[in-house]
Parts: C-alpha cells; sequence; structure tokens
C-alpha cells in the first residue's frame, strides 16, 4: 500500500508514519515528490490489525497498490522517473538514442562505429563484449578486451556506454567499464542476475523477455527496485508471435501500457524486434510518436561483414538518415534531441 502525505504533513509526521509501519513489519520506500511525500509500504495488511493509519497527523489518504509490482508501479510514484547518465537524462525532455554495433569486434570496428553515431546525434554507445548466442559455435565476444575498447571509444568520443551482463560472475568485472548495464531479452527472469544488479549504484537497461508479458517484465523491475536500484530503463525489443517474416513482433501497444503503469523510462529496440534492416526506420519513428523515451539501434560501419546480426544492422549513412527522421518526429512529440 501507499500511504499518502498532505501538502501540511513535516518530517515529525513522515517519521511518525514511517516508524509505525516499520514496528509493524512493514519495508519502507520513501518517494519524495515535487508536490508531497508519499510512503510505499511493503508488507503484511492483516498485521495492522485495526490501526489506522489515517488519523495519524499529516496523513492524507491510504491507497492499496493492487498490481502486484508495487515499487514500480505509477501509483507508487506519480511523476516519471528520470534516470541520470552522468549529464544524459533518459526519461526527461530530450529523446536519447544509443547505437553501436550488436558486438565488440575489434578496435577499429568500435571507433568507427562511435565517431560515426556520435556525429549523427547519438549520445550512447552500444556494444556487447559478452554476447549471449543461440549457438554455441558462434561468435561469444571479446569479453574484457571488448569492455577495454568501449571504454576506449568513451575516452575518445564522450558517449555513454551500455553493455550487456549475462552472469553475476562477470558483473564487477562489467560494472568497471559500463554506464548502464543491460540485461538481455533471455536473463530478464535470472533473478540471481537481477539481485546482483539491484545492489549496483548504476542504471539498467531492462530489456523485456522474447514471451514475457508485460506484469512479468514489471516484476522484473521490481526485483531491481526492491533491491535498492530505481534507476532502471525498460526496453520493448519485440516478442514471439507466429509471424516468422520478422525476426520478433515489436509490441508498440506496450510503450502508452507502460506509460500508464510505471514511473520508469521506457525504450524500444527495433532493431531486434524486426531483424531487418530496412524497416527499423519505420519502427523507430513509430516508436517515438507511440512515446517512447528513446531507442537502441544496431549500426556497423560494414554490416555484410558483422560478425553478429548483420542483417539488422544499419550503415553510418542510413543511421544519419533515421536520426533526421526520428528528429522529426521528436519536434511533434514536444521532445528534444541532441544536435548532430
Ligand atoms: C543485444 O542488444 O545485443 C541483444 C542481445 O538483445 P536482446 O537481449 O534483446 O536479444
Ligand atoms: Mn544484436
Amino acid at each position: 500500500m501507499i500511504v499518502v502525505m498532505n501538502h501540511c504533513a513535516d518530517k515529525k509526521d513522515i517519521q511518525a508514519v514511517i516508524s509505525k509501519l516499520e514496528k509493524t513489519g512493514f519495508q519502507i520506500h520513501l518517494s519524495e515528490g515535487v508536490e508531497r511525500t508519499i510512503i510505499g509500504a511493503i508488507g503484511d495488511k492483516t498485521r495492522l490489525g485495526s490501526m489506522s493509519l489515517e488519523a495519524m497527523p499529516g496523513v492524507e489518504k491510504v491507497v492499496p497498490i493492487l498490481a502486484p509490482f508495487k515499487l514500480a508501479s505509477r501509483n507508487f510514484r506519480e511523476e516519471n522517473t528520470v534516470v541520470c547518465v552522468g549529464d544524459i537524462e533518459v526519461g526527461g525532455d530530450a529523446i536519447h538514442v544509443m547505437a553501436g554495433p550488436c558486438a565488440v569486434e575489434s578496435r577499429e570496428q568500435l571507433m568507427e562505429s562511435a565517431l560515426r553515431v556520435k556525429e549523427a546525434g547519438a549520445t550512447i554507445l552500444r556494444g556487447g563484449a559478452f554476447k549471449p548466442r543461440t549457438s554455441p559455435y558462434s561468435f561469444q565476444g571479446l569479453e574484457e578486451k571488448g569492455l577495454e575498447m568501449l571504454a576506449e571509444a568513451r575516452e575518445a568520443t564522450g558517449l555513454k556506454i551500455v553493455t550487456e551482463v549475462m552472469d553475476p560472475r562477470t558483473l564487477p568485472l562489467v560494472a568497471q567499464y559500463a554506464d548502464i548495464l543491460q540485461i538481455g531479452t533471455r536473463n530478464m527472469q535470472n533473478f540471481f542476475l537481477l539481485k546482483e544488479v539491484a545492489a549496483m549504484d548504476k542504471p539498467v537497461l531492462l530489456k523485456r523477455g522474447i514471451s514475457a508479458t508485460i506484469e512479468e517484465w514489471l516484476m522484473a523491475a521490481e526485483y531491481i527496485i526492491a533491491g535498492g536500484n530505481s534507476q532502471i530503463i525498460l526496453c520493448e525489443r519485440g516478442i514471439r508471435s507466429f509471424e516468422t517474416y520478422t525476426r520478433n513482433t515489436l509490441d508498440l501497444t506496450a510503450i502508452p501500457v507502460l506509460k500508464h503503469l510505471t514511473h520508469l523510462p521506457v525504450i524500444v529496440d527495433p532493431s531486434h524486434a524486426i531483424g531487418k534492416w530496412r524497416f527499423v526506420l519505420p519502427m523507430a519513428r513509430a516508436a517515438v510518436a507511440a512515446g517512447a523515451d528513446g531507442l537502441i539501434i544496431e549500426v556497423h560501419p560494414n554490416p555484410s561483414e558483422a560478425l553478429c546480426d548483420g542483417p539488422q544492422s544499419l550503415t553510418p549513412e542510413n543511421f544519419r538518415h533515421l536520426m533526421d527522421e526520428v528528429r522529426q518526429v521528436s519536434k511533434i512529440m514536444n521532445r528534444k534531441m541532441p544536435d548532430a
């Protein structure tokens, strides 16, 4: 449930409610908004007995959160969460685009990608160093060498880095390099990994599980927030459907639904959703028009030579064109976009 404090409530009133709830075994999560303070209380409501929180000074109302996700819910926090990645604000006024190759392949490939996506207006560089591949015989990523290259590219361009962490055992290593920790579709319900990233002081990009419902996805986010980290960006990346022409089916409906259900920022990955480069642009436009806070796009200097996901990767020229078009849609949506 949440306890909404009224405008006149002072620190003493808030503390009194918190103490009472803690004594009754509730776990407390405080949300101090501009307008008023909301106390999120997770625990067994029946333990309150006849105790009336509403009668306490400063309490405006007590509202049960019926959804199974509590802290991720818009009821708990009305205002949008803005995830700060250095000076970049994801979920704020501006649309941010993360772009780069599927996998880090070499210093040259990454540096060229980084320079070109930055030129076109991306603010965050993507690139996998640990790659979750369907086949054990496919390229698995350059691991720590790849992370070092990402750090070099950050140094050279000023772009922030988003890269995937697949396993709690490599989390400390990945966290040394990443500005945003990416949880991939295959790990969305790896609860050990979720608990570990929850303990980190780093933004998390939580991709939707390939067959996950919106509720399951928000429950995964709930794990991370409940563990202490509310810096989460949700990423719709397509779900499994009966359609086989495209790699997955981009669920654009998830964007307004999530905006209604949760305060967390939402971005879209049309590259993995569609799997074919020529359809990435229209879906990127549609995502921003539907209210997404940003995009993550695969770009490769030479897609036909890519070691991973070449068919869905844009050339730097095509990416620039995409950015020009997305910039126009952003304007209509009253969102800013960093200049190219
Ligand atoms: C990726 O972004 O490189 C990736 C593997 O994506 P997903 O987890 O959505 O398949
Ligand atoms: Mn990929």
